[in-house]
């Protein structure tokens, strides 16, 4: 047993505060509603996230990847490609989710995980026939936590409404983007016609994520959620957790990302900064020689630093609000040594 562990294979592992502990608890002592709908916490819940997306209406789903394929089910009801970058997560970790809707993925030309305003134009044209789902991916888990790049968005939305296509936004961690940017939500949401956020990475919530959308879209979302059997009851504990959770999320978020850019700076120092990302958010990647990443995750994991193999060759470190400033001397030292000792 080691006496001190940082886990940083996922940003879900952020401890939850006593403040959102407390209001779980103080939730179970209510009278418990009897559906979603029916319950204060949620509704206050919702009306909160809406406002801060800018949206209209929203969905409190058990996962991201739930309100990923409610929005797949909702868009394209009779199947048909989803246009998104190769790595996006709807195609990596979601494509047995998604093989499920009767969706095909078409990967369209990106940059750093983003598909560029150009590329959609030019597919949308190719393929003017068929009824697609377009798809953005805010901040971009698998290029290393990066941000589209501004005004994109905006862009492509031009192209998606000039070709009545719809655009949804995974924006797992959108708060990652806004508080790396010093944006609003909102403003990051700006054209799509739906968005996808979670709440138990970035801001530490029980667990659960919204759908947000215009009320047309959520309605429907709603009974696709029952079909999946995601509708959740009773509601009102999780709820109140949630709504707990993103209070004050900015600061805590830019203090993740401090905390990101500076154990990515020590490893620079030791192993270059050819093999270690630097960080626009929470996210940083080990780019190791071929078939040494398992090695190197092991060695370290056996010092107590937990980090995440992607493939044999890439380690991410996804940082929270449970990484000690403090530890980032630790966590610098043991991966040095880690990549050291395998190479
Ligand atoms: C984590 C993640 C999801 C899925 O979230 P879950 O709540 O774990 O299902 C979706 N998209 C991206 C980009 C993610 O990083």
């Amino acid at each position: 047993m080691v006496a001190y562990v940082s886990d940083m294979r996922s940003d879900l592992l952020v401890p939850r505060s006593s403040a959102v502990v407390d209001a779980v608890a103080g939730a179970f002592r209510d009278r418990p509603a009897m559906d979603s709908g029916e319950d204060p916490h949620e509704a206050h819940l919702l009306s909160q996230v809406c406002d801060l997306l800018g949206c209209e209406a929203g969905l409190f789903l058990p996962t991201c990847t739930m309100a990923n394929q409610v929005a797949v089910r909702c868009w394209l009801p009779s199947g048909g490609p989803v246009a998104a970058d190769a790595l996006s997560h709807i195609f990596t970790v979601e494509h047995k989710a998604l093989g499920l809707t009767g969706a095909a993925p078409q990967a369209i030309p990106s940059q750093a995980g983003h598909i560029t305003p150009q590329a959609i134009a030019d597919y949308l044209t190719e393929n003017e026939q068929t009824p697609c789902l377009v798809w953005l991916e805010n901040t971009h888990n698998l290029a290393g936590g990066s941000i589209m790049p501004a005004g994109w968005q905006v862009e492509i939305a031009g192209h998606c409404a000039e070709a009545a296509r719809p655009l949804h936004l995974d924006g797992s961690r959108l708060w990652n983007a806004a508080a790396a940017d010093g944006q609003e939500l909102a403003s990051l949401a700006e054209g799509v016609s739906s968005v996808a956020l979670s709440l138990n990475k970035a801001v530490g919530a029980p667990m659960g994520a919204v759908l947000a959308g215009p009320r047309a879209l959520i309605e429907q979302a709603d009974q696709v959620r029952k079909a999946m059997s995601g509708e959740w009851r009773p509601i009102g504990p999780l709820a109140a957790g949630a709504l707990a959770a993103i209070q004050g999320w900015r600061e805590r978020l830019h203090h993740d990302h401090e905390t990101a850019r500076e154990i990515a700076a020590g490893l620079q120092s030791r192993l270059g900064d050819v093999a270690v990302s630097s960080p626009e958010t929470n996210i940083i990647m080990l780019h190791c020689p071929m078939g040494s990443a398992g090695k190197i995750v092991a060695f370290a994991d056996e010092r107590g630093v937990k980090v995440l193999p992607i493939s044999d060759r890439l380690i991410r470190f996804a940082i929270h609000g449970g990484v000690d400033r403090k530890a980032v001397p630790f966590i610098v030292e043991v991966v040095t040594k880690a990549w050291e000792h395998v190479l």
